[in-house]
């Protein structure tokens, strides 16, 4: 059957489209449209290319497992494949999933175990002798990204099972409900985007390359399959989560054993009604055929197995009306329009207002004011307008523009590249911004300015006593107190005191209090450690900035136009004056000054955290992955391909001993 043009483009279009988002899911972690849209174009194209299996290209989306990973972290080759499942929202295909399974299988009945569906992120642990001596993510199903380091931070992931096997096992990692919306406010009050989802906060935490962060966000686990089964005598699923247990490993413990496809379906129903109890974002259930042997019977096909599928739950949506559109301004200036609604019960709480995303968003969906909307809650937690209903429109609907100046300043707004979506406020002094980079600025993670929070700033911006980052170290105590309510003598001298406090802090938080795009804790600390003063950074070209490991052309780029903006310029002017920084507090010595490591392995008498410090305190530089600005690779046992890297490479390999003896001082 030949293809029809129309045909033809459609597919283009879909492969584009579902590219798109993928990378938005799976690399950004910050999706633009619901779960349920993409699976709906994923579903047109899986039947087009059905129709016309002739168009089906290696690199269709359809024959793939999410994303390759971004190159960020160390890249591992799983053992076997890993898959994704098939998914459906519909009792229907639920039916026609059992009888398929029933017809391959030649059995009248066929039990189920039927477990709820984590929205997290796929994770592997390989456990030698009973400990744990890799963590990786899913990745595109056959290369995923060496995460252990930050799994060994999750509390729930046993860094030694209660038996001594040798075993890999496969869950998902996720973040508990209520600790998402802490993250999420937490970020909006300094001006980050907020994460779309559960999902997308809990990968972009695994990846993180600062494990004291996942620490920090309190990450759980929960898994529910171990690789070769057969090996320790499994006949099924409900035998494979008794063995979980038995070696200490966490699983989500609502899972049932379901003897037909009604019991399914009820199960499924069930926990639709009642997922808004658990802490812990589920989006459906998954459905596995029990007994091992006739899955190995079953199969897989080039994306899942024949032999389990996600049954998903219908995103819960409410209908409302859009009275207004309101705009916030970001730290760094993005206009970001809110829907404001008539309030609506959805999913256990009312929703007053949605996110819009930008205005892009609204043009594609021809969103007006006035209009009857769908809201839904992505993830089940933040909603977004969805959909609009043309067909109630009465005609007295208002479009909505982007603002012409910015609603905080009224300054000129626009995009800063032509490709950018964002539209953003162009005035560097506009207070939304500074508002949100002095509260950066004073922050626990950066100058520790305890009270000077985001009230107070407020406050003194309105009274015209801050307007940039250096003019906190003007404040007097007299006009602390003129701002009167609140801050009494006390308060104005305590104030006054941190702040004279914090002008000895090191470098590193002053680069993280800037808020430079791209630059957190870590490479505040890489950059820190290669300049070593506020001055040199300043005058570092963007070509020296690239040579500090871990810093690629594009963050290059970003910070040298940052700090070399007239604004920060000027402010940057005045706040080295008024800064006096100590040395990195961790900085005992500089015989390691400049110097930069890696580390691969295991070791016997150090952490990997030990060796870092311990370079750190010496004033050298870690990164995560080799390349030829490399000095050393500290080598332990079970290395992985970092150290075939660093030979290829010619880069000096350090044993632990060596690496001790040149801490030491003997280098030999
Ligand atoms: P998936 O999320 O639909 O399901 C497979 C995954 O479920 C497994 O890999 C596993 O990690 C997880 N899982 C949770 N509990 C499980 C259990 N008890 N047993 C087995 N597995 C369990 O598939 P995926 O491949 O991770 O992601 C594809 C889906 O991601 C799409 O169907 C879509 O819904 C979503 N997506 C959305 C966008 C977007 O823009 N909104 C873009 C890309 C993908």
């Amino acid at each position: 059957m030949s293809v029809p043009e129309s045909v033809e483009k459609r597919i283009e279009e879909l492969r584009e489209q579902i590219d798109y988002h993928s990378y938005r899911y799976y690399v950004l972690d910050s999706p633009e449209i619901s779960d349920e849209e993409f699976d709906k174009l994923y579903k047109e194209l899986e039947q087009l290319e059905d129709q016309y299996p002739q168009t089906i290209t290696p690199d269709s989306p359809t024959q793939r497992v999410g994303k390759r990973p971004t190159g960020q972290l160390k890249e591992v080759n799983h053992s076997s494949r890993l898959y994704s499942l098939d998914n459906t929202y519909s009792e229907a295909e639920i039916r026609v999933f059992d009888d398929r399974v029933r017809r391959i299988l030649g059995h009248d009945r066929v039990d189920y175990y039927a477990e709820l569906k984590i929205d997290g992120l796929s994770i592997v642990l390989l456990y030698q002798k009973g400990r744990l001596v890799l963590a990786a993510t899913r990745g595109d199903g056959v290369t995923g990204e060496d995460v252990t380091e930050n799994a060994r931070a999750i509390r729930s992931i046993p860094l030694k099972l209660r038996e001594p096997v040798d075993i890999e096992v496969r869950g998902e990692v996720f973040l508990p409900k209520s600790e998402f919306e802490k993250i999420n406010q937490d970020r909006s009050e300094k001006g980050l985007a907020v994460f779309a989802n559960p999902r997308n906060a809990a990968a972009g935490t695994m990846r993180q390359l600062d494990s004291r962060e996942v620490v920090r966000r309190r990450l759980d686990a929960f898994f529910y399959q171990i690789a070769n089964p057969g090996d320790y005598g499994l006949n099924t699923q409900a035998e494979t989560i008794s063995m979980l247990r038995q070696i200490g490993l966490r699983y989500e413990p609502n899972g049932r054993l379901c003897h037909s496809v009604e019991e399914v379906i009820s199960y499924w129903k069930r926990w639709r009604d009642r997922r808004h109890d658990l802490d812990y974002a589920v989006d459906g259930i998954v459905v596995k055929v029990d007994r091992i042997d006739l899955q190995d019977e079953l199969g897989y096909t080039s994306r899942s197995p024949r032999w389990a599928i996600a049954f998903k739950f219908p995103a819960e949506q409410a209908e409302t009306t859009l009275n207004d559109v309101s705009f916030q301004v970001g730290r760094l200036g993005t206009i970001t329009p809110v829907a404001e609604l008539e309030p609506v019960q959805l999913a256990g709480t009312t929703v007053k207002r949605a996110s819009l995303h930008n205005f892009e968003y609204i043009r594609e969906r021809d969103i007006r004011k006035g209009d009857t909307v769908v809201i839904e809650k992505a993830g089940d937690i933040i909603p977004q307008v969805v959909s609009v209903l043309s067909e109630k429109r009465t005609g007295l609907e208002k479009s909505i523009s982007a603002p012409s100046s910015c609603p905080i300043c009224e300054g000129p707004v626009g995009k800063e590249k032509k490709e950018d979506v964002a539209m953003k406020c162009l005035n560097p002094g506009c207070p939304a911004k500074t508002e949100k980079r002095l509260a950066l600025f004073a922050s626990r993670n950066s100058m520790d300015i305890e009270g000077l929070g985001e009230k107070t700033i407020e406050r003194l911006v309105e009274a015209g006593m801050l307007s940039n980052l250096a003019d906190i170290y003007k404040l007097k105590k007299e006009e602390l107190l003129a701002l009167g309510k609140g801050i009494g003598e006390k308060t104005a001298e305590n104030l006054i005191t941190m702040i004279n406090r914090s002008r000895s802090r090191p470098l590193h938080r002053i680069i993280v209090g800037l808020g430079i795009p791209g630059v957190g804790v870590k490479i505040a600390r890489d950059l820190a450690n290669y300049f070593g003063s506020l001055s040199v950074l300043r005058d570092a070209t963007q070509d020296e900035l690239e040579s500090v490991p871990g810093i690629g052309v594009e963050l290059a780029e970003k910070i040298y136009s940052f700090l070399n903006s007239k604004i920060v310029k000027e402010e940057l002017d005045i706040l080295e004056h008024e800064l006096e920084p100590e040395e990195e507090m961790k900085t005992v010595d500089k015989t390691l000054k400049g110097q930069s490591f890696v580390i691969t392995g295991s070791f016997e008498t150090l952490t990997r955290k030990g060796v870092e410090e311990l370079v750190i305190s010496r004033g050298g530089i870690f990164s995560s992955s080799v390349s030829k600005n490399t000095d050393y690779v500290v080598a332990g046992s079970s290395p992985g391909s970092k150290l075939d890297k660093a030979k290829k490479l010619g880069i000096r390999i350090l044993s632990e001993k060596d690496f001790l003896a040149l801490i030491d001082g003997d280098d030999t």
